[in-house]
């Protein structure tokens, strides 16, 4: 069980020193029971105390890694139950599911449509990042033979699906390297798959037929160990695995229940006849709250959205996308090109640059810190002010790349324009277009 802010206060030295960034022991002590502090920033904790308070500070559900390098993904690690009580950390990974029988020519097809399936948004390379090889006939070494081409020839972490001792072990053999998630411990194997995920030190995710009968499944193999687990509770109907993860998600944030303080992995491709339907309900498993959502397929117009949508929910609510302040070349500028200026919430960017790299014109573009908020927001919040626009466009060092001495500032902010003028007396300020898709008119015309 989790320990009390009162419980941790006890074994922390009352000295009030501040070192941890707050001013006494007792108000680190609540942050660290709310898990909004971390237990390293107290240099003077003792071995035995840190011991005690390992569990306390532990997140309720345990991060666990899978892969390695940099395609390496932390599935689990959440600490709240909605989004805007804090933010979700890491986001549901994405897998499509595999035969072991498929032939080598098809699987090289496969992996190498599926590696193409990489977007690029908001600065973010958004990719799936799972294949789940299932064992289809009992064949260890088609099963191996599988797991290592994936292994070998792609970027993708594996997930390991079969409830055979010898046939896991050949896929552990084979592709152990890029620490597979073993799928699935049960009642009948458990002792030996634990044995095996332990001496391997893998991950091994635990399939039970209801929530309840994880439990002593978890309990057992944390006994003996383990502790990188990932959770199945069996359920392949739409409202029953809902409720399974959201029941999964409360046992552990809210009665601290450890036993089931693990991500869990669901199964769309085992709950819809065809890929849509899969899809919509991969979409309601990233939202609540699957850590590893296997597809039996990926396809773009499918996928792009699971990603995109991934994404957003796993973003601070509390901290806008932001690209850098600075002078932004499109379409490599000249002395002679326009220069406009906008704010530095990312989608506006990336909206803004997208326009304008359609447009093919030369442009300069710069991008004012306005705290990560769109234009409009930004002006009415006093964060895209015209004399803040116009000290910016000054000290930004345009001048010296460009001749220009027009700034073209966005239309929704046209009411700054006076401001920036006496800011920037010899430069004439124009009013661009309200909405970025009229951008290569406007540049055009110009
Ligand atoms: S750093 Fe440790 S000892 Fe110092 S105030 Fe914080 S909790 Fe107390």
């Amino acid at each position: 069980m989790a320990l009390t802010g009162i419980q941790i206060f006890k074994l922390l030295p009352k000295t009030n020193c501040k070192e941890c960034g707050v001013p006494t022991c007792l108000a680190f002590a609540m942050n660290l029971a709310s898990g909004k502090a971390e237990l390293d920033s107290c240099p003077y904790v003792s071995d035995e105390a840190r011991d005690q308070l390992a569990e306390a500070s532990a997140p309720p559900i345990r991060p666990v890694k899978i892969g390695r390098g940099v395609r390496e993904r932390i599935t689990g690690g959440e600490t709240v139950q909605y989004r805007h009580e804090k933010t979700f950390y890491n986001p549901t990974v994405i897998g499509a599911l595999v035969g072991s029988d498929i032939a080598e020519a098809d699987l090289e097809a496969k992996l190498k449509a599926w590696n193409a399936f990489q977007f690029e948004r908001v600065g973010f390379n958004l990719r799936p990042e799972l294949v789940a090889v299932k064992d289809v006939n009992g064949d260890a070494a088609a099963f191996a033979a599988t797991a290592k081409f994936i292994a070998d020839t792609s970027e993708f972490n594996l997930v390991l699906m079969t409830e055979d001792l010898d046939v896991m072990k050949s896929g552990v053999e084979a592709c152990g390297f890029k620490r597979p998630l073993m799928y699935a411990a049960t009642e009948a194997n458990a002792d030996d798959f634990g044995a095996l995920a332990k001496e391997n030190d893998l991950p091994l995710a635990i399939k039970a037929d209801s929530v309840e009968a994880l439990v002593p499944l978890s309990k057992k193999l944390t006994g003996m160990g383990l502790k990188d687990l990932v959770l199945d509770p069996g359920s392949r109907e739409i409202k029953q695995s809902h409720e399974d993860q959201i029941a999964i998600r409360r046992a552990a944030l809210k009665d601290a229940n450890r036993d089931v303080g693990f991500p869990t992995i669901t199964f769309p491709c085992e709950m819809a006849s065809n890929l849509d339907v899969e899809s919509m309900i991969a979409g309601m498993h990233i939202a609540k709250y699957g850590g590893i959502v296997i597809l039996s397929d990926f396809a773009g117009e499918s996928l792009f959205p699971l990603l995109v949508s991934r994404l957003n929910i796993f973003t601070d609510p509390q901290r806008p996308m932001t690209v850098t302040e600075g002078i932004y070349e499109i379409n490599n500028p000249d002395e002679n090109s326009p220069i406009l200026v906008t704010t530095n919430f990312a989608l506006t960017y990336f909206i803004v640059s997208g326009e304008i790299e359609g447009s093919r014109v030369p442009t300069w573009l710069l991008i004012k810190d306005s705290e990560g908020l769109s234009v409009l927001t930004a002006w009415a919040a006093g964060k895209f002010a015209g004399d803040d626009v116009g000290m910016f466009v000054k000290k930004s060092g345009i001048a010296d790349k460009a001749k220009t001495r027009e700034v073209v500032i966005p239309g929704y902010a046209a009411a700054i324009v006076g401001e920036v003028e006496e800011e920037l007396p010899d430069w004439t300020i124009t009013v661009g277009p309200r909405e970025a898709p009229h951008i290569p008119a406007f540049l055009k015309d110009k």
